[in-house]
């Protein structure tokens, strides 16, 4: 099966509820407290009409599911991808409510996205879009109802709109989205965030073993060459990782020695080309190949689902850190498990942009601002805190990394349903 049609195929919300189940089972929860906490708790499914520039009115479908609020206001992306659709976006709003219980900030779960292929549409035309959008579902949004941040084909400029457009409503509001420039109120740095915590989150787990990460010179391979990718290879090359091969849409490059990648040269070129491809003195390789390159540790940072059963018995990395959402199908984790190959879960691994999203969220109530050492500091803490709260659930318990993040977060929303009345 072609990497396209495994990804159309395959189900994030069956990988959802597959993990939920595990835990929920574990955790001996009742069959109501099972289906409040795997609803959604309201869905909101958009028609946006857009003026294009040749003057032509395009019909666009927009989704916004908030899943759970019972431990604060729901929070998650917004994505703008041709692929977006209702089962996905259900998923990954659930996906949401277990990260930010993880990492135990006071948000619940939600995401948002419009199926469109934003490098098809002039800026004008986005802007257009994304107002439109938010005039669509202004009601239901707001600091203490639902925030917004950026997810995959969406940006601090989009985010800048959508601040905008609110504001039109109900007045100046910055805690109203996170991932805003910093000239807005955003945090610094909350761009670079998922991907520096994603590194840290991989360097906590070396350490645990008594490595500093930065000894060991660990060869890694990256799907994704986004904001997350980017920002990943960037802080891994940091602390000494040699990064072998990284890919985007639109194809992969590896080294062609034993080297790794120049990461901050690569950054650069695709700021001017669009894509990695065709970057200097490196070979081709397409998405699927990049998955099961000799490396020791291999990061998703695309799209979901990318690895199942049919490439999980190829892929020779020791270790898989989930920088997407999702990336990792029920039958690929069972063959890691069999396979010894540890997979750091994504609730964890990319919870970093979450954690600088609450900051943001919390200076922008309060009108404070603070520098880029504090965030950084903050932001290792409470990674810092729920890896090790992971990591000894695991072992004490004898499960896995994913097994027991699930577990974590899935209390916690249980016991702030039971407090609330549930
Ligand atoms: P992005 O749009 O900045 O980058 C996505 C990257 O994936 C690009 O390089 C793109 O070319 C590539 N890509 C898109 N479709 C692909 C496909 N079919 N095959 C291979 N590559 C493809 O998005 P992002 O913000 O970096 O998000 C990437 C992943 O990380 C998503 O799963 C997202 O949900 C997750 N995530 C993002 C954040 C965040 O703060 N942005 C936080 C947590 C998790």
């Amino acid at each position: 099966m072609l990497v396209e049609e495994t990804l159309r195929a395959a189900s994030p919300r069956e990988m959802v509820d597959h993990h939920f189940d595990r835990a929920a089972e574990r955790l001996r929860l009742s069959a109501e407290m099972r289906t409040l906490l795997s609803t959604p708790f309201r869905e909101i499914k958009a028609q946006v009409p857009v003026r294009m520039d040749d003057g032509s009115l395009r019909i666009f479908t927009a989704y916004r599911v908030q899943h759970n609020s019972a431990r604060g206001p729901a929070k998650g992306g917004i994505r703008f991808h041709p692929w977006v659709n209702e089962e996905e976006i259900r998923a990954l709003a659930e996906t949401m409510t277990w990260k930010a219980a993880l990492v135990n900030v006071p948000f619940g779960g939600a995401k948002g996205g419009i199926v469109c292929d934003p490098a098809e549409l002039s800026e004008g035309e986005l802007e257009r879009l994304t107002r439109k959008f938010i005039s669509r579902i202004h009601r239901l949004l707001g600091p203490y109802r639902d925030v917004p941040a950026p997810d995959m084909g969406t940006n601090p400029q989009v985010m800048s709109w959508i601040l905008d457009e609110y504001s039109s409503h109900y007045g100046y509001t910055p805690a109203c989205v996170t991932g805003k420039p910093a000239e807005l109120g955003g945090a610094p740095d909350r761009m670079q965030a998922t991907g520096r915590g994603v590194a840290y989150v991989l360097s906590r787990y070396i350490e645990s073993f008594g490595h500093p990460l930065k000894d060991l010179g660990l060869k890694v391979v990256i799907q994704g060459f986004g904001n997350v990718g980017s920002h990943t290879a960037l802080a891994l090359a940091a602390e000494g990782c040699e990064v072998m091969a990284v890919s985007d849409v639109y194809g992969g490059i590896a080294s062609r020695d034993r080297k790794g990648l120049p990461i901050p040269a690569l950054a650069a070129y695709v700021r001017e080309h669009g894509s990695v491809a065709g970057f200097p003195d490196t070979r081709p390789v397409d998405n699927e190949e990049i998955l099961t390159l000799d490396c020791d540790v291999l990061i998703p940072a695309a799209v979901e689902c990318v690895l199942h059963q049919g490439n999980a018995p190829r892929v020779q990395a020791r270790m898989v850190v989930e920088a997407a959402n999702l990336p990792t199908m029920p039958e690929a984790d069972e063959i890691f498990a069999r396979r010894g190959i540890t997979v750091i879960p994504d609730i964890l691994a990319n919870a970093g942009g979450v954690v600088v999203s609450y900051l943001e969220w919390t200076q922008n109530l309060q009108q404070e601002e603070w520098d880029e050492n504090k965030t950084e500091a903050e932001l290792r803490r409470y990674l810092s805190r729920a890896f090790q709260e992971v990591s000894a659930r695991a072992e004490a318990e004898r499960i896995s990394l994913r097994q027991a993040a699930y577990e974590i977060a899935i209390e916690r929303v249980a016991q702030a349903e039971r407090l609330r009345g549930a």
